[in-house]
């Protein structure tokens, strides 16, 4: 995968891998910006990167407490 930066302050992004596929490649991730502590998470293989506003928190929230069971935001950011 490309070095990726949060779109929002291009500041650098951890990632946390939870799935991979016989070749390597990531299917299931989160990505989480070191500045603003959003959360990107990475499924099908592919980085959700899009705008707040345009963001499916129905969708999303119950894979990332999945992955995390802990996690209790109510936004985009992971407190942890
Ligand atoms: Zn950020």
């Amino acid at each position: 995968m490309n070095k990726l930066c949060c779109p929002f302050d291009k500041h650098d992004l951890d990632l946390k891998v939870f799935v991979k596929n016989e070749a390597g490649d990531i299917l299931e991730g989160l990505l989480t910006c070191v500045k603003c502590k959003r959360y990107f998470p990475i499924i099908y293989g592919i980085p959700v990167m899009t705008p707040d506003e345009y963001r499916e928190k129905a969708l999303e929230q119950p894979i990332v407490r999945r992955w995390l069971p802990d996690h209790r935001s109510e936004g985009f950011l992971l407190n942890d």
